[in-house]
């Protein structure tokens, strides 16, 4: 954590109701779990000793920001998927941990090939399991959970069709959405449109990853080709001011991330970090974790580093927090009672 929990500001912050967009449950795996997993199985993992393994699942302290180093860190995570009721517990922990951090409502999404590949599940039991445990946690937790499924950028066409239709197909499980994730520099996200134009006619919601190390011209193909209502991350818009505009005009929102923006390298220090100036061009911006286990944050400790490094105010803050209210993938008349419930919440703090 790069955020001192001893700081005044910081129980303020915490106690604050949140909105999350962005969070993917293969980088928010409680490191105990982890290793209390890798223990009981026989996992092939370079050890099961945490300290020693702690380095191949989080960032550490003095790591060079590495964006193809931070992808690899999915790669051991994948190995933790070893039958049903880990998955559940894994869904249900997330959960928990975003709740005990006033998150009111969280979307949370997830690669179905990466949960299925260990141990060959199907795509869609994979999807079910997630969707009933997620179900659960919401009641058992206090928070509204809604699901997105995402579609890695070096998946096969194939694959990407089979996990667009499962999204499809779960949507009254509280599927609402279709992400795609990945390296952006190695592979183009063009191949995938009619695939995101498909999903988005059947009912989902689209967003993005682009212009996170990958030009703002990727930003622009996210939108204007594919179809995209949100950005995740999006950094490098900024580039390119009519852009900018265009994000403004349309209601884009964007999926902020600024530790793992650091974590990844896609910005050298949080002092250059565009929020504030997004959110003068009224752009939608929210801000969000990406994936506290890999980068050991939660959303309190983004919003504090909003605060400490990016001249944003209490206010500004709360500004963030209606966006993301209002960039929910919910159907409209819910999505306007999440924005009325934080406009009514937000205003005395
Ligand atoms: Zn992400």
């Amino acid at each position: 954590m790069i955020v001192d929990p001893a700081h005044p500001l910081w129980t303020k912050i915490s106690r604050l109701p949140k909105v999350e967009l962005h969070r993917h449950l293969e980088g928010s795996l409680r490191l105990e779990t982890l290793f209390e997993i890798a223990r009981t199985y026989d996992l092939d993992l370079p050890s099961d000793d945490p300290e020693t393994l702690r380095p191949y699942v989080q960032v550490m302290k003095g790591d060079s920001p590495d964006f193809i180093a931070y992808l690899e860190k999915f790669k051991w995570l994948r190995r933790f998927y070893v039958s049903p009721e880990l998955i559940a517990r894994i869904v249900s922990e997330c959960i928990a941990d975003a709740a005990a951090d006033n998150v009111k409502y969280l979307e949370l999404r997830f690669n179905p090939v990466a949960l299925s590949r260990l141990r060959g599940f199907a795509l869609e039991q994979v999807v079910l399991w997630v969707a009933e445990a997620a179900e659960r946690a919401q009641r058992d937790h206090n928070i509204k959970v809604r699901l997105i499924l995402q579609i890695g950028r070096d998946e096969s066409i194939a694959t990407a069709r089979r996990i667009a239709e499962i999204a499809v197909a779960a949507h009254s499980n509280g599927v609402v959405g279709l992400d795609l994730a990945g390296d952006e520099l190695a592979y183009p996200a063009t191949p995938f449109t009619e695939i995101f134009r498909w999903a988005q006619k059947k009912g989902l919601h689209i967003t993005i990853h682009a212009g996170e190390v990958g030009p703002a011209a990727n930003v622009r193909e996210a939108v204007e080709r594919i179809g995209a209502e949100r950005i995740g991350h999006g950094i490098r818009a900024v580039e390119d001011p009519a852009l900018v505009s265009l994000l403004a005009e349309q209601g884009i929102t964007l999926e902020m991330c600024p530790t793992s923006n650091l974590h990844t390298g896609a910005i050298a220090t949080l002092s250059d970090y565009p929020l504030r100036h997004y959110l003068e061009q009224d752009v939608r911006v929210t801000i969000n974790t990406d994936d506290p286990g890999i980068s050991n944050t939660s959303l309190t400790d983004e919003y504090m580093l909003a605060v400490q490094h990016m001249g944003i105010e209490l206010q500004m803050l709360h500004q963030t927090i209606l966006h993301a209210a209002a960039g929910a993938f919910l159907p409209e008349s819910e999505r306007h009672e999440l924005i009325t419930w934080f406009e009514e919440v937000l205003v005395p703090l």
